[in-house]
């Protein structure tokens, strides 16, 4: 389960994973990169008892808190205009040690609390704007009673919303769950574009029950994309990327977003610096050995959402606490109209046009040397005025 009550975040590898983790350490051994690439993703390691100080176990903070229709909303994100997100279930079919919502509280969704969401995203006060909506979790294909009533419910309460989108790793996780019952869910619901956000992150994944898997939901209309971690020891080298994009192009499933790792606590040894990652989609982006149409983003999941680098995306860096600042086009007034409850993070400073900046802890790997010139040529073009080193001179509540 993507959720930890006491922080405790636990193994869970499916018995399809298991037996690949037991044929790949047969056929090639056990410190085979590919068996590795598995391993890495899926076994608990050791290394997550070594805790950062400012790692954390929630990342960023986008629940909307409010009271809908006399009772609480649960289970309801909000940070863009036009999507909306539910986790209808926190259970996933295996535990990917560094996930997201690897330490946040368990949470499952009754099946009013689904109903209470639809008919808030069908609300006067969203509908012009909200038209997508994210199903999340854990992983929404794991239930199909619940995905089914959430397709109920928003097709009942909210024909504003015209596309779905789903998060979820088991067609490559646990791909026997792409049954006729499953398929039949979404032929019901044909109304809606579906689309699912899959997270593969080496080609090893690609295994002939996973393809067919994909080749059954494309049947019925599915569409697909990628948005993967970059990982250390599992995907973070050249030759592995360009083979992963590859076959993504091959199967038809768009290369979305390459995502640094993020600073969950105790998942340290997972994150490569972001210097690396940059060097990494250079690489990848100009370069010839796959088709342009399969090229990723490369973007930091911050504490106000997704930030993709561009050139002077970075404006600051504290070397020292390995801490970046990061430039968004985010509104402070889009985002408080978007979600009422949402909280200014203390990570966060309010640009003088009223975007948002936010402090990022960057990852290390083993050139800890090359941090500096990741910031060679940070453009510093800040409004608010800095100390010599680098911190604001105003004094921020940033307390990671
Ligand atoms: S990445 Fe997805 S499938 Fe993996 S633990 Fe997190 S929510 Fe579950």
């Amino acid at each position: 389960m993507a959720g930890s009550s006491k922080g405790n975040f636990r193994e869970l590898i499916s018995p399809f994973l298991r037996e690949k983790i037991s044929k790949l350490t047969t056929r090639y051994g056990e410190n085979d990169l590919r068996t590795k690439a598995i391993i890495n993703q899926y076994v608990k390691s050791p290394l997550e008892d070594i805790i950062h100080p400012s790692e954390r176990l929630r990342h960023y903070e986008s629940e909307i808190n409010i009271d809908f229709d006399g009772a609480p909303l649960i289970g309801v994100e909000r940070l863009y205009r036009r999507t909306v997100l539910i986790e209808p279930t926190t259970a996933c079919a295996a535990h990917c040690r560094w996930c997201l919502r690897g330490q946040y509280p368990i949470k499952t969704m009754q099946y009013d609390d689904i109903e209470r969401a639809a008919r808030y995203i069908g609300s006067s006060n969203l509908r012009d704007d909200v038209n997508e909506v994210l199903i999340t979790g854990g992983d929404p294909l794991l239930s199909t009673s619940h995905l089914n009533h959430t397709l109920a419910m928003l097709t009942k309460h909210a024909d504003n919303v015209k596309i779905i989108r789903m998060g979820t790793r088991v067609p490559f996780q646990d791909p026997y769950r792409i049954n006729d019952n499953m398929l039949a869910i979404f032929n019901r619901y044909r109304h809606f574009r579906f689309e699912l956000g899959l997270n593969i992150n080496h080609p090893i994944e690609f295994w002939p029950e996973c393809i067919l898997a994909i080749k059954k939901l494309k049947e019925i209309g599915m569409v697909f994309y990628n948005q993967h971690p970059l990982l250390k020891n599992v995907n973070d080298d050249f030759k592995t990327l360009v083979e992963l994009y590859d076959y993504l192009r091959q199967h038809g499933i768009e290369a979305h977003y390459l995502f640094h790792a993020i600073p969950m606590r105790g998942m340290g040894h997972h994150r490569t610096s972001l210097h690396k990652g940059l060097s990494l989609i250079s690489e990848i982006s100009a370069c010839g050995e796959f088709s342009g149409r399969s090229k990723p983003r490369f973007a930091v999941l911050s504490d106000i959402g997704k930030i993709v680098l561009y050139h002077g995306t970075i404006l600051d860096v504290r070397v020292k606490e390995r801490l970046v600042l990061l430039k968004s086009y985010f509104k402070l007034e889009d985002r408080l109209k978007w979600n009422p409850s949402w909280k200014q993070p203390s990570s966060v400073m309010i640009d003088s046009d009223g975007t948002l900046l936010t402090w990022y802890l960057d990852g290390s790997d083993d050139r800890l040397n090359d941090q500096t010139t990741l910031y060679q040529d940070v453009n510093l073009h800040l409004d608010v005025e800095l100390e010599h080193d680098g911190s604001p001179k105003e004094k921020s509540n940033f307390d990671l």
